[in-house]
């Protein structure tokens, strides 16, 4: 197992200790401390001005109260949250998340990531992170609608196109970007596009971006795979989640000639030997908003639903983890390299844990860590921005086109930083070298801000 160098020993501690209890956030700082030891070995001045000290810790964090009132007259508080990582490369830039479980140090953990995210895209944009512990799962529309609005009454003065420019997470889809750039509409009086993305074509949103983070994830283990020889045609994929990130996984890679036999929400996973069929999963999903459950009623055959377990049980050639973090295990990891899995894309946010991202590494599995194989979402988001501020709107194949390109020069990126740095194959250590190097750079030419 890789252990942090010695020389960021007391950086790790200093963060371990200024955030106490937050314990993804030390998990992503550790990984990536573990990778940037062999930069600073190389590219020494790297370690002068406390540039590393100032990369782990966030330019500014707003945490802030969120009154709102729902539908039977009740006053609901909840706590909002925007970290505003670093913008050494840009202006901030990354989602919103609704979830009961979201507190800072998930949001901080999430916008460390996004930094090193941005930067492997090659666009000009920095790192944030925010969202809500607010739970949209049994709310009614007025109710999200009221939220949404509620939030956006503080998050306003934080953001702008030059500044801050959010976008969905999870539980902040399209329907909560529109209510959200509502808001902000009335509150600034400014048709400013460019504060937001993800949103509606007609409000200057753009082609792809919904589909762009499966989409990219499923472009990367391509490539990945080709690499090695390995193709996708009949090969057995199994995806966890079935929101924005999962659905679009499974459309690319059922595209790519894939069969996906199972996915989940958090209540349990449907499989099916045949195939999945994903006109009636975004049914469920996107239109009805039911439980993934309700797949076994209406499709009948040889689908399945399991409520207890877990889906990477299911023997698979392809698991896209794209649910949320640490969501896959050690346990699972295990048990999909018995089952003779090739390759592991990460679709969500660190969604395997570090025990079961060295075993699939000590396996030989092909493995693609989140903050390169998901930059498919916020790379097309800022291909989003680009649009807004020409006043263009590209067509469906330009986007995707660009998108896939993306993909590809972040995978090649990833892999010869990786044979840089000694360790060819290793896209964790080449995701976190080259991601950093980037931000590194940019933020050492600034002098110390
Ligand atoms: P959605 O809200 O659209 O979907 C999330 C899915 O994951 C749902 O099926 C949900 O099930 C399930 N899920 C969420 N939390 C849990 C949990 N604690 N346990 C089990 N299942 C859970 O979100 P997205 O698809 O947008 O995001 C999924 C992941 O991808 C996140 O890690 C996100 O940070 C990451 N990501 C998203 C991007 C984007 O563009 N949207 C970009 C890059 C990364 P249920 O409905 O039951 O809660």
């Amino acid at each position: 197992m890789v252990n942090v160098d010695e020389k960021l020993e007391p950086i790790l501690n200093d963060v371990l200790r200024r955030n106490a209890g937050e314990h993804e956030f030390h998990q992503a700082v550790r990984e990536v401390l573990e990778s940037v030891g062999r930069v600073i070995a190389k590219r020494p001045h790297y370690a002068r001005n406390a540039l590393i000290e100032r990369i782990c810790e966030p330019e500014r964090q707003i945490i802030f109260r969120v009154p709102w009132i729902d539908d039977h007259g009740q006053v609901q508080i909840n706590r909002g949250f925007r970290v505003q990582f670093n913008s050494a490369l840009g202006p901030y830039k990354g989602g919103i998340r609704f979830h009961p479980s979201v507190n800072v140090g998930i949001i901080k953990f999430l916008g460390f990531e996004q930094t090193f995210k941005n930067a492997l895209t090659g666009l000009p944009i920095g790192g944030a992170k925010g969202g809500s512990d607010f739970n949209p799962r049994g709310r009614s529309e007025t109710e999200i609608m009221r939220f949404c609005q509620s939030f956006m009454t503080e998050l306003h003065r934080h953001i702008g196109e030059y500044v801050d420019v959010p976008a969905g997470d999870i539980g902040v889809g399209g329907r909560e970007i529109g209510y959200m750039f509502g808001q902000y509409k009335r509150l600034t009086n400014r048709y400013e596009a460019g504060v937001l993305t993800g949103k509606a074509l007609f409000h200057g949103g753009s082609r792809a971006r919904k589909e762009a983070t499966g989409y990219g994830a499923a472009y990367f283990v391509r490539r990945m795979m080709q690499i090695k020889g390995l193709d996708l045609e009949g090969r057995k994929v199994v995806v966890s989640g079935s929101g924005n990130v999962a659905i679009y996984t499974m459309e690319k890679f059922i595209e790519f000639g894939a069969k996906v036999i199972a996915c989940s929400d958090s209540n349990g996973f449907v499989y099916d030997e045949n195939g999945l069929d994903l006109d009636l999963i975004k049914e469920i999903k996107e239109v009805r908003r039911e439980r993934i459950s309700t797949y076994v009623l209406r499709k009948g055959g040889s689908a399945r639903y399991k409520e207890a377990g877990s889906i990477w049980t299911v023997p698979c050639d392809v698991a896209m983890p794209s649910a949320t973090q640490n969501e896959l295990t050690g346990k699972d990891a295990k048990m999909l390299i018995e089952n003779g899995v090739l390759a592991v894309g990460e679709g969500a946010n660190m969604p395997s844990t570090p025990d079961a991202v060295r075993l699939f590494q000590e396996a030989g599995v092909l493995f693609a860590p989140g903050k390169a194989a998901n930059a498919g979402g916020v790379a097309t988001s800022a291909l989003e921005m680009q649009q807004n501020a020409s006043r263009d709107s590209w067509t469906f194949e330009k986007t995707e086109n660009r998108l896939a390109g993306i993909m590809d020069n972040i995978h090649d990126l990833c892999a010869a930083t990786a044979d840089e740095y000694g360790a060819p194959g290793d896209y964790v250590l080449g995701a976190n070298i080259a991601g950093f190097v980037r931000v590194a750079e940019a933020m050492d030419a600034l002098g110390v801000t």
